[in-house]
């Protein structure tokens, strides 16, 4: 049995991780969680799962859950009310939590930095799901890791596919602490990308994108942000970093390759020429389950793949004209140091200003290239938590600041 916490319990990740705890009883019991303002739902995992400690990120949201916890009536009162934490310092506390063997981390953005350092800290092995945290902060990650022994578990679904392919290797004691050491005989990785919402349009439609456009996906059903990240495709660049970081791999040897029928969710070449490939029908809950239960694997009445109802699965180059944000990314991501982070964060700017409808959908990429050009960083150590958060900062308002002064021309009402 694994104790497990639950960063980001009311997110899309979070749900779907609870769920395979409901699912699974003998496996997993959940003794943290964290949540944003979602009480309505909070209140009900609290029911369901019991854990003995959550944390608000924001304290204002405090009483009023006390509150509501208080007044249930006896036949939904859990025995024991949790321990209620709040702000930074609480979601720590709930992400190093003394009985928990494993966090999974649904934050979503740069808001899971500092949770995720607290659980590495702490020893924790970590389901990764908040790819931002390493992408911003991958030099103050890797040696955490190394110093705690703690082992992150990718449960990004391209990444978790690396991760499974590379098991079946002679290398799999190095694969399996994923610490970006370069795992030899690991020559190449394609990480599979669906496309996105836009996969379908003509380069020229873009200018007509709506948030209401960007934020449906094909294939999978995620939170806004990413789906935002997958429509632009900054979500795979995103993923070139995280991989790079993970996998210890040089940038050239990571590809991107259009798959739109997300049933192949990334592949290893190694050294023999020889390519493996993990499958499966797109759910997010197959890589969450592998990162909670690795090194085991559980039994589930999932609906098996059937590569004749699939069909046909094709491929295809990326195009990096219609989509920037992908160069981008693996520009940032080989000039390392800080461009990561203020990469990142750019970007969750951005997204942010465009579903606020601040930003159309063609300056995502534009405003993030300015911040990434007006960033001079210093190479002359490797940056430290301070450094990341400090560049952080920099890059949101950088971003504010280049939509300030091209409002007259990156509004929605340009476009129209
Ligand atoms: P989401 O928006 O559905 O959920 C985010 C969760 O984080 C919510 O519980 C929210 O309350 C909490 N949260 C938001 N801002 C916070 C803050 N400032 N401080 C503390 N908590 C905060 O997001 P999601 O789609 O579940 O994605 C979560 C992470 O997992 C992201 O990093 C995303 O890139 C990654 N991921 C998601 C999927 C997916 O299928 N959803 C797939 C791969 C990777
Ligand atoms: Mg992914």
């Amino acid at each position: 049995m694994k104790a497990i916490s639950v960063l980001g319990s009311t997110g899309s990740i979070g749900t779907q991780t609870l769920e395979i705890a409901q699912e699974f009883p003998e496996e997993f019991t959940v003794v943290a969680l964290t949540a944003g303002k979602n009480l309505d739902l909070l209140i009900e995992q609290i029911k369901q799962h019991e854990p003995e400690l959550v944390a608000l990120a924001d304290e204002i949201h405090l009483p009023e859950l006390k509150e509501r916890l208080e007044i249930l009536p006896p036949k939904d009162k859990p025995k024991n009310l949790p321990q209620l934490v709040a702000g930074n310092e609480g979601l720590q506390t709930a992400a190093a939590w003394s009985n928990s063997d494993l966090v999974v981390t649904g934050i979503v953005g740069c808001a899971g930095l500092l949770p995720t350092l607290a659980a590495i800290k702490a020893g924790k092995d970590i389901a990764l799901a908040n790819k931002e945290t390493l992408i911003a902060a991958g030099p103050v990650v890797l040696p955490e890791l190394k110093r705690s022994g703690s082992r992150l578990l990718p449960a990004d679904s391209e990444h978790s596919a690396i991760f499974q392919c590379l098991q079946g290797t002679p290398w799999a004691e190095n694969a399996r602490l994923s610490t970006g050491i370069p795992t030899p005989g690991l020559r190449n990785i394609q990480l599979t990308a669906s496309g996105g919402a836009f996969r379908d349009w003509g380069a020229e439609d873009l200018k007509n994108a709506t948030v209401k456009d960007a934020t449906s996906h094909p294939n999978w059903s995620m939170g806004k942000k990413i789906t935002v990240d997958s429509a632009t495709l900054m979500n795979k660049g995103l993923e070139v970093i995280e991989a790079h970081y993970l996998f210890g791999l040089d940038y050239d040897n990571i590809e991107i390759v259009v798959h739109p029928q997300s049933i192949i969710h990334s592949m290893i070449e190694l050294a023999d020429s020889s390519v493996l490939a993990q499958m499966g029908w797109p759910d997010m809950k197959l890589p969450i389950l592998y990162a909670m239960s690795w090194p085991e694997r559980v039994e589930t009445p999932w609906k098996r793949l059937n590569l004749s109802e699939v069909g046909q699965l094709t491929f295809n180059k990326p195009n990096t004209t219609k989509y920037p944000c992908m160069e981008l990314a693996y520009a940032a991501g080989k000039a390392g140091g800080t461009m990561p982070a203020v990469l990142n964060a750019a970007n969750e700017e951005a997204v942010a200003l465009f579903l606020k409808e601040k930003i159309h959908f063609l300056n995502i990429p534009k405003v993030i290239e300015a911040a990434c050009e007006n960033h001079k960083p210093d190479f002359s150590s490797s940056p430290k938590l301070d450094d990341v958060i400090d560049v952080d900062i920099w890059a949101r308002k950088a971003v504010r600041a280049e939509v300030q002064k091209n409002s007259s021309q990156i509004t929605m009402a340009s476009y129209n």
